[in-house]
C-alpha cells in the first residue's frame, strides 16, 4: 500500500503533499512563541515536550489577555454588554471548534477540560445507558490511561468486560485480531488516533467501518491527532472524537468532544448543576438541549477563547503543512538516532506522528532526561501514562522526543549530541 493510501485509510490528509516550510516561515512561526526565546541552563531552549503540552504563540496569550481585560463576565445568564460579549465570543469559539473538526453542527461540539474528561464523560453518560453486565468495551492495547481508566470504572461498576486488541512488536494495531474482537456484545469501541508513547497513526477509518458493520459505535481519542493532522469527522464517521486545547497550542483546561447529534441528544446528562438545566423544582428538574446539557457550571470561557485563537492559528499556517514538516522532522530525527551505538527506538509503525520514543542499553529514561535538560533540551521520560504500552516492550520507560510546529532539524542535531553526551556519562 502506498503511504498515501495508508494515510487515507488513517484519516490523513496526504500531510507529504503539502509544503514544507521555508527557513523564513521557520523562523517567523518560531518567532511567534515568546517561551522559545530564552534560555535554559544557559543552553538554548529546544522543547521537544510536544506530545505533553505544547507552547503557545503570542497570538493565544494576547485572546487571553484581551479576553480578562476588556471583556471578562459570565456568559449565557447577563443581559449588560459584557455577558453579551463574552457569550458572543464563546459561540463563535464553538463555531471555530466546529469548522476545525468539520462537524456538521456547533451544538455538536461539547466544550470539556481536555480528551480525559470527554472520554468520562462518553463513559459515564454513554456507557451508563448503554452497558450492561456481560457486555464489552473494546479498547487497543496502545491506549494513554485515560482511555483505559474511564472504560474500567465502567465495567467494573456495570459487570461489563474491557476487551483489548493486541499491537505488534512495531506498535501497530493487530487489526484482524481487533476485528475478531469484535463481539454482539461489544458495546463501543474506543481507540486512539495517534498513540502517545509509540507515535503509531491507527488505522481509524478502518476500525470505525468495521465497528459500524456490527452497530457499534466509536469514539477517538484524538488528543494526539489534532495538532498533527487533519480531522475531519464526518469523513471519519467516528460517533465521538476526544481532543485537548493544550496540546494544539491553546491553553490548559479547555478540551473538545465532538459527538453526533443523535448520540448527545439520547444521552443523560454527566454532571449537573447551573447551565445544564430547563427547568428546576424539588420534584425534578429537566435538561437544557446539546451541547449546554453537558456543560454545567460555568465554564472555562477564556480557555475556549483561547482554543479560538489557537485553531485560528493552526488553521492560517494550515495542518497539512504543520504535518509535513513535523513528519520532515521524524524522519530527520529518526535517521539520525538510529545511529546512535545502543540506542533503540520503540515503536517504528509504518505510519508515525511526531513521537519518537526511545531507549538505551543500561541507562535508564530518567538519566537521559536529566543530562539532556542540562543541554537545554527538553524530553519526558517515564511510562507517558501508557503503563501497558510498556509492559508490551518489557521495559519500565522510554525517553520521548515529540515535534510541534516551530522545532528545526537543527534542534534535533542538539537532541543527538546529547543523547552522545549521555553515552559518554555513562560508558
Ligand atoms: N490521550 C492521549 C493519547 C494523550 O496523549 C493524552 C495526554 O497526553 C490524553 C489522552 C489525556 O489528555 P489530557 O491530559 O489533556 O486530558
Amino acid at each position: 500500500m502506498t503511504t498515501a493510501a495508508r494515510n487515507f485509510e488513517a484519516g490523513l490528509q496526504r500531510p507529504e503533499d503539502a509544503q514544507l516550510f521555508s527557513r523564513a516561515e521557520l523562523e517567523k512561526i518560531r518567532a511567534d512563541f515568546p517561551i522559545l526565546q530564552q534560555k535554559v541552563h544557559g543552553k538554548p531552549l529546544v522543547y521537544f515536550d510536544n506530545a505533553a503540552t505544547s507552547q503557545k504563540p503570542r497570538a493565544v496569550i494576547d485572546a487571553i489577555v484581551r479576553y480578562y481585560e476588556t471583556t471578562n463576565a459570565n456568559i449565557h445568564r447577563g443581559v449588560h454588554f459584557l455577558s453579551e460579549r463574552a457569550t458572543e465570543q464563546h459561540d463563535a469559539a464553538r463555531r471555530t471548534v466546529q469548522k476545525f473538526l468539520n462537524a456538521r453542527s456547533a451544538n455538536e461540539i461539547i466544550f470539556v477540560r481536555g480528551t480525559t474528561e470527554a472520554i468520562n464523560l462518553v463513559a459515564q453518560s454513554y456507557g451508563r445507558a448503554n452497558v450492561g453486565p456481560g457486555d464489552e468495551v473494546l479498547i487497543t492495547g496502545m491506549e494513554h490511561h485515560s482511555d483505559i481508566v474511564p472504560w474500567q470504572l465502567l465495567c467494573d461498576d456495570k459487570g461489563a468486560k474491557l476487551c483489548v486488541g493486541p499491537i505488534d512488536d512495531n506498535g501497530e494495531l493487530l487489526i484482524g485480531e481487533f476485528a475478531d474482537l469484535l463481539s454482539p456484545r461489544t458495546k463501543l469501541v474506543a481507540v486512539t488516533h495517534v498513540s502517545n508513547a509509540l507515535g503509531t497513526v491507527n488505522p481509524v477509518r478502518k476500525i470505525i467501518e468495521l465497528a459500524h458493520e456490527r452497530n457499534v459505535p466509536v469514539l477517538v481519542d484524538g488528543a494526539q491527532a489534532a495538532p498533527h493532522m487533519k480531522v475531519d469527522v464526518q469523513e471519519l464517521d467516528c460517533d465521538f472524537y476526544a481532543f485537548s486545547g493544550h496540546k494544539v497550542y491553546g491553553p490548559t483546561g479547555i478540551g473538545v468532544l465532538y459527538g453526533k447529534a443523535a448520540l448527545l441528544n439520547a444521552m443523560p446528562p454527566y454532571q449537573g448543576g447551573g447551565d445544564m438545566i430547563a427547568s428546576v423544582t424539588f420534584q425534578k428538574s429537566t435538561y437544557n438541549k446539546v451541547p449546554y446539557k453537558f456543560e454545567a457550571g460555568t465554564p472555562d470561557i477564556a480557555g475556549a477563547i483561547g482554543l479560538d485563537a489557537a485553531l485560528r492559528y493552526v488553521s492560517d499556517i494550515g495542518i497539512d503543512r504543520i504535518g509535513a514538516h513535523e513528519h520532515d522532522l521524524l524522519e530527520y530525527a529518526t535517521t539520525a538516532i538510529s545511529q546512535i551505538p545502543s540506542l533503540q527506538i520503540v515503536g517504528s509503525a509504518s505510519e508515525k506522528a511526531g513521537v519518537l520514543s526511545f531507549v538505551l542499553e543500561n541507562v535508564h529514561p530518567h538519566d537521559i532526561g536529566t543530562i539532556l535538560d542540562q543541554e537545554g533540551v527538553a524530553i519526558r521520560t517515564g511510562h507517558h501514562c501508557s503503563q501497558p504500552v510498556m509492559r508490551r516492550f518489557n521495559i519500565p520507560a522510554t525517553a520521548r522526543a515529540s515535534f510541534a510546529i516551530y522545532n528545526t532539524r537543527e534542534e534535533i542535531d542538539a537532541l543527538a549530541r546529547g543523547i552522545e553526551k549521555v553515552r559518554e556519562v555513562f560508558a
